[in-house]
C-alpha cells in the first residue's frame, strides 16, 4: 500500500478578538490505500477542522497557516497537468517534502547536526536530475551556513523561499514523465504512471476538480447538508455535473460545501446523467430510485437522507471518501445499515475512508488504524488492536476507560476540560487532565515514542514509556447499583398521546385529519428508588411517553398514577403543586436552557415558581459538633429551625455536621452545606475560652433561595463561581449540570431524563452518569431513563422497557434483557450495538432493514412485523425463514405500488442475475424481479403465488398481485397486535405469546 493522502505539520487556525483558536496544531497523518484510518477525540479535539482542512474547505476566519497536504492520484495528476499551465513541479515529490522537513525541524530548533549532511545528500542526489531553479546549490549553500554556525532560523526562512521559487507548480509527477516534459512533449500528451497533487499549493479551480471526483466528503448531519428546495435526483446529478464542468468560484464554505452539496440550476436532467444518478442511488441502498427522483429531502427517512449524502460524495467514484461523523445523528439500527454499506461500497469501489467519529466502538468495528486527537494534537496513532488492547498515551486510556461496559459498576470520567485552544499550555496539552502528569511534562515540545514491536507503528506523545493503570478509577467512591427498590411510584395504564395531523384551521372544522399515535397504550410501573430504561428508535415515542407520565403533555386516553394520585383527575393547581414531585432533565442542556439567564437564575426559577424553599415547623433541627484542638465544652452551636429547608429532613430531624479546630490562636468552623455561618470567640488573656457558632438558612425567602442554589451547585459539581456564569460560557456537561440542579431544585421523588448524556462526549457523559446515580443515592431519587444508547441504559438501569412504534415490546431486569432478549425488536436493538472491542465478531450481526413505519398508519398487528426478521409464516406454508422475510418484504412493496415495472420490464438477465432462470432468453420480467426481491429461490405453494402475483404485475393489475400475495402469505403476526402479558420478562410477540 502506498500513501494516499497525506497530511503533514498541518496548522489551522481560527481569528478570533481574544486570539488565533489554534484548531489544528501540527497534525502529521497519512490513510494508505484502501485502508480506513479512524479520527478520534472529544469535541473541540479539532477533528472535524483537520478534514476541512484537507478538502481546502476551511471557512473565513480559518486559515491553513502551516503544512501540507497530499493526495497521491496518476489519473488526477495527469487531468490537472494537462489543463492548468506551470503546474507540473520540475522535482521529485519525496526530495521536495524531505527539504520541506528540515525547514520544519530547523525552524524548531531541532535542525542540529544532522541538518548539515542531509542538505548535501539531497544536493548531491539532485545532481542526477535536471534542475532548473538551482535548487542543489542553494542547499549546498545552506549547509556550508549551518557550519559556520548561522542562526538556523534564518537558514530556515532562506530555504523556504527557495523552495518557493522552485515548486510553484502543485502536480508532482513520475520521473520519466518529467523527463517528457523536459524533452518537449506538451504537458496534455505526458503518461503519468504516479503523480501526487499538493492541495495546499492547488489553486481553487483544480481543489473544485479534486472535491467531489478524488475526494468525497460527508457530513454529519444530512438534513442540514442536503438543499432542501432541490430534488435529490438533481442533488446527485449536479455532483456527476460539478466534477465534469463545475465552474463556480469559492468564495465562502458554504460555497465550497455547496460543490458537493448542490444548488438549485436550472432542469438539465440529460438522459446519461440521470441514468448515473439512479445508478448510484440503487447503489446505495434506496430502493426505486426511479420513481424517487423527483422528490425532496424531507420525503426521505433520516437514514436514506444520509444514503443520498452518501450517493453525492460517491457519484464520480472517489478514492478517498471523507466521513465526518457519518452515523452520529443516527439511531444505532440505521447506524448498523449505514457502516456496513460504507463498508460495501469500500469493497467493491477500493476506496479509502478517513472516518472520524467520537464513538469508540464505530472506530472499533469499520478502522484499520486509529489516530486520537486532543487539542488539536494527534496523541497517539496505531493499528486498531493495538490502540485498543495496548492504549498508550494517557489520554487514550482514560476516553476508553470512560465508555460504559458490562463489567464496570462505576465509571471514570476524564475530570476537566479540553484547554482553552486560544491559550494553551506549555508541554503536553493534557497534563492539566492527566492522572499522571509530572512537573516536565508542563515544559517543552513532547516527543512521540514507539510502542509495541518495532514492526508496528504505534507511536504516542507522552514523556513516559508507560504509566501505572492499576492505581486508576480508584476514587474510593463505591458503586451505586445497589440501592433500595421499593413499592411502585408511578403506574401506567394503556395511556396513549395521540396527536391530531392538521393542515390548517379549517381542518380542524371541514375534515378530521389521521392521528399520529406517538404513544398508543402503553402500561408498566416505576418502582421507588428504581431506574428504568426507555429505549427504542426515534419515532418510536419514547419522549412523548416521557411527557405525557409528567402530563407536560396531557394523554390522550389512559391513566397515570403518581404515589396514589391519578394525575388526570387533579386540577391545573393540584397538578402544578404535584410537579413539584416530577421533574425532567433534557437532551440538549444549550437549548433547554434561556440563554439570558445566569445559572443561578436558571435554577433560582423553580424555586420561585413553587414557593420554595419551605421550612417544616415539625422538624427539628441540631448540630453534630466535633472539635479538635478545644474541649467540646467550650462549645455550643445554635441552628436556625428554617435550616430543614435548605437541607431536607430523616425521621422528622435535621442535623447540620460542624467541625470546630482551633490550632495557634485561630478558630476555623467547617459546615457542610450553604450555610450562614456567624462564629463569637471568648478569649481570655489572649487564650480562646469559647467558642459559640450560629447557623442560619437566611432570614428572607431571597437568601434562602440563593443559599440553596449554592447548595445545588455543590450537590452537582459545579463551582460557587458559575452562578452568575451564561450558558455560553459553560462546556456542554457544565449545561448539563445545570438542568439537573434545577430539577432537583425542587426536591423531586421522580425525575424524567430525556437522552441526558447524548449530546456530551463519552468522558463528560461518565461525569454526568455518576452524577446521577450519585444523587439517585443521596436523595432516593426515582429516574425514567430515556436513551437510545443501550450501553449507557445497560449501565445506569435496573430495567429496561423497550418501545417500538408508540408500544412497549418487551420489559426485563437489565442483566436479564441483555443476556437473554426476547422480542426480535429487542435482539436487532442489542445486535446493532458497535462495540469497543475490535475482536469481537460482527458477522453475525442482525441488520434490521428500512426505517420505523409512520405512526400516522401503523401496519396492522404486530407493529414490527414490517421489518421483524423472525416474522412468523403460515403454518401450512413449507418456506424458509429467509425466504419469507423476503416475500414480506416484496408484498409491502407491491401493497405501497412502489415497484417500478416499467423499469423491471426493461432489465436484462444480465443486469439482473436472477436466482431462477430466465425463460425466454430475453427480459424476462418475473427474473427481473425475483433478482431485485430475493437472494434465493422460492418452492411450492411460494413459489407459484409469487409467480401468480408477476403475471399480475405484468398486466399492471395491483390489487389482484396484492390479492394472491395475502392469500398465501398471511400470517398471525398481520392479523393479531402481540400483547404484552404481564410477569417479570414479558415480551409482546406471538413467538411468546401464540395467540391462535
Ligand atoms: S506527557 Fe505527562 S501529562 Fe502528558 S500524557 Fe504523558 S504523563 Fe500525562
Ligand atoms: S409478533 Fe411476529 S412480527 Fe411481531 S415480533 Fe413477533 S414474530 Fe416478529
Amino acid at each position: 500500500m502506498s500513501d494516499l493522502l497525506s497530511l503533514s505539520g498541518l496548522r489551522t487556525q481560527f481569528d478570533t478578538k481574544r486570539g488565533a483558536v489554534k484548531a489544528v496544531d501540527g497534525v502529521d497523518l497519512t490513510v494508505e490505500e484502501g485502508e480506513t484510518v479512524g479520527l478520534v477525540g472529544e469535541s473541540g479535539s479539532g477533528k472535524s477542522v483537520t478534514a476541512l482542512s484537507a478538502m481546502d474547505l476551511v471557512d473565513d476566519p480559518g486559515d491553513v497557516v502551516a503544512g501540507r497536504v497530499s493526495l497521491r492520484s496518476a489519473a488526477l495528476a495527469t487531468d490537472l497537468a494537462a489543463e492548468f499551465d506551470d503546474a507540473v513541479v520540475p522535482y521529485p515529490f519525496e526530495l521536495v517534502d524531505a527539504v520541506r522537513e528540515l525547514v520544519a525541524d530547523l525552524r524548531s530548533g531541532q535542525g542540529g547536526d544532522l541538518a548539515g549532511p542531509e542538505l548535501r545528500g539531497i544536493a548531491t542526489d539532485l545532481a542526477a536530475h535536471d534542475d532548473p531553479s538551482d535548487l542543489a546549490p542553494a542547499l549546498q549553500t545552506a549547509a556550508d551556513r549551518l557550519d559556520d554556525g548561522t542562526a538556523q532560523s534564518v537558514i530556515a526562512d532562506d530555504l523556504e523561499d527557495t523552495l518557493e521559487d522552485a515548486d510553484n507548480g502543485f502536480v508532482y509527477v513520475d520521473g520519466a514523465a518529467r523527463e517528457q516534459l523536459e524533452s518537449g512533449v506538451d504537458a496534455d500528451e505526458i503518461a503519468v504512471e504516479d503523480g501526487v497533487i499538493d492541495l495546499t499549493d492547488a489553486p481553487e479551480e483544480a481543489m473544485r476538480k479534486v472535491r467531489g471526483s478524488e475526494m468525497g466528503m460527508i457530513f454529519q448531519d444530512p438534513m442540514t447538508s442536503l438543499n432542501p428546495a432541490v430534488t435529490v435526483g438533481e442533488q446527485v446529478a449536479e455532483s456527476l455535473r460539478l466534477h465534469q464542468y463545475g465552474e463556480r468560484k469559492r468564495d465562502t464554505w458554504l460555497n465550497a460545501v455547496r460543490e458537493i452539496l448542490p444548488s438549485i440550476r436550472e432542469n438539465e436532467h440529460d438522459e446519461e446523467v440521470m441514468e448515473d444518478v439512479v445508478e448510484i442511488l440503487t447503489e446505495v441502498g434506496i430502493p426505486e430510485a426511479t420513481t424517487r427522483l423527483e422528490e425532496y429531502p424531507h420525503e426521505f427517512s433520516g437514514g436514506m437522507r444520509q444514503r443520498v449524502l452518501i450517493a453525492i460524495a460517491l457519484a464520480c467514484r472517489p478514492s478517498l471518501l471523507i466521513a465526518d461523523e457519518p452515523t452520529t445523528a443516527l439511531d444505532v439500527t440505521i447506524q448498523a445499515q449505514i457502516l456496513d454499506l460504507i463498508d460495501d461500497l469500500q469493497e467493491e469501489f477500493g476506496m479509502s475512508v478517513l472516518m472520524i467519529t467520537h464513538d469508540l466502538g464505530v472506530v472499533a468495528e469499520t478502522c484499520d488504524r486509529v489516530a486520537v486527537m486532543y487539542a488539536g494534537e494527534i496523541v497517539e496513532e496505531g493499528p486498531v488492536e493495538e490502540i485498543f488492547s495496548d492504549p498508550s498515551h494517557p489520554y487514550t486510556y482514560t476516553l476508553l476507560e470512560s465508555i460504559p461496559t458490562e463489567e464496570k459498576d462505576r465509571l471514570t470520567p476524564i475530570e476537566g476540560n479540553v484547554p482553552d485552544l486560544i491559550d494553551m499550555p506549555d508541554g503536553c496539552h493534557f497534563a492539566d487532565r492527566c492522572p499522571w502528569a509530572q512537573p516536565e511534562c508542563r515544559e517543552g515540545e513532547i516527543p512521540f515514542r514507539q510502542h509495541g514491536p518495532d514492526d508496528v507503528d504505534h507511536r504516542a506523545k507522552c514523556l513516559f514509556n508507560s504509566f501505572d493503570k492499576d492505581e486508576y478509577g480508584n476514587d474510593g467512591v463505591a458503586s451505586a447499583t445497589d440501592h433500595e427498590i421499593g413499592e411502585p411510584l408511578v403506574e401506567l395504564r394503556k395511556m396513549r398521546k395521540y396527536y391530531q395531523q392538521e393542515d390548517g384551521i379549517l381542518d380542524r372544522f371541514i375534515d378530521e385529519q389521521p392521528s399520529v399515535k406517538a404513544v398508543d397504550g402503553v402500561s408498566f410501573d416505576i418502582h421507588e428508588g428504581e431506574t428504568l430504561g426507555l429505549v427504542g428508535e426515534s419515532g418510536c415515542g419514547k419522549s412523548t411517553a416521557g411527557r405525557a407520565i409528567l402530563h407536560l403533555n396531557r394523554p390522550t386516553d389512559g391513566t397515570v398514577v403518581f404515589a396514589g394520585d391519578n394525575l388526570g383527575d387533579l386540577s391545573k393547581s393540584e397538578l402544578r403543586e404535584r410537579r413539584k414531585d416530577m421533574q425532567m432533565v433534557f437532551q440538549d442542556p444549550m437549548s433547554s436552557l434561556d440563554p439570558r439567564m445566569t445559572v443561578g437564575k436558571t435554577i433560582m426559577e423553580p424555586l420561585k415558581i413553587h414557593g420554595l424553599p419551605e421550612t417544616d415547623p415539625d422538624v427539628v433541627t441540631r448540630a453534630d459538633v466535633s472539635t479538635a484542638g478545644i474541649s467540646p465544652d467550650a462549645v455550643s452551636v445554635d441552628v436556625a429551625d428554617n435550616v430543614d429547608a435548605l437541607l431536607g429532613s430523616t425521621d422528622g430531624e435535621t442535623v447540620v455536621p460542624v467541625t470546630v479546630t482551633v490550632a495557634d490562636g485561630d478558630v476555623t468552623v467547617d459546615v457542610e452545606g450553604a450555610l450562614g455561618v456567624t462564629t463569637d470567640v471568648t478569649r481570655d488573656n489572649g487564650r480562646i475560652t469559647s467558642v459559640h457558632v450560629d447557623i442560619s438558612a437566611g432570614d428572607s425567602k431571597r437568601i434562602l433561595r440563593r443559599r440553596r442554589v449554592m447548595q445545588l451547585l455543590e450537590e452537582v459539581g459545579l463551582d460557587a463561581g458559575q452562578y452568575g456564569r451564561y450558558p455560553h460560557e459553560l462546556s456542554g456537561g457544565q449545561r448539563q449540570r445545570v438542568g439537573i440542579a434545577r430539577a432537583l431544585a425542587v426536591d423531586p421523588d421522580f425525575i424524567v431524563a430525556d437522552e441526558p448524556v447524548s449530546a456530551l462526549d463519552v468522558s463528560v457523559q461518565a461525569q454526568i452518569i455518576n452524577l446521577l446515580e450519585d444523587l439517585q443515592d443521596e436523595f432516593g431519587l426515582t429516574y425514567l431513563f430515556i436513551a437510545h444508547d443501550l450501553s449507557v441504559v445497560r449501565h445506569i438501569s435496573d430495567r429496561v422497557a423497550v418501545m417500538y412504534l408508540g408500544e412497549i415490546v418487551e420489559v426485563a431486569d437489565t442483566d436479564e434483557l441483555f443476556a437473554e432478549p426476547k422480542h426480535p425488536y429487542t435482539n436487532a436493538l442489542l445486535s446493532a450495538i458497535p462495540e469497543p472491542d475490535p475482536l469481537t465478531a460482527t458477522d453475525d450481526r442482525t441488520i434490521l432493514k428500512g426505517d420505523v413505519p409512520s405512526p400516522i398508519d401503523p401496519p396492522s398487528g404486530c407493529h414490527f412485523r414490517t421489518r421483524c426478521p423472525s416474522i412468523i409464516p403460515p403454518e401450512d406454508l413449507d418456506i424458509q425463514q429467509e425466504r419469507y422475510r423476503e416475500v414480506m418484504f416484496y408484498r409491502q412493496r407491491v401493497e405501497a405500488r412502489d415497484i417500478d415495472l416499467e423499469a423491471a420490464k426493461e432489465r436484462t438477465p444480465e443486469e439482473t442475475p436472477s436466482p431462477r432462470a430466465v425463460t425466454d432468453g430475453g427480459n424476462d420480467f418475473a427474473a427481473a424481479l425475483d433478482a431485485q426481491f430475493f437472494d434465493g429461490p422460492l418452492s411450492g405453494r411460494a413459489r407459484e403465488a409469487v409467480d401468480e402475483s408477476y403475471r399480475h404485475l405484468a398486466d399492471g393489475d395491483w390489487e389482484a398481485a396484492e390479492a394472491a400475495l395475502a392469500d398465501t402469505f398471511e400470517s398471525v403476526c398481520e392479523r393479531t397486535d402481540p400483547t404484552l402479558a404481564d410477569g417479570a420478562h414479558p415480551a409482546a410477540c406471538h413467538l411468546f405469546n401464540p395467540s391462535e
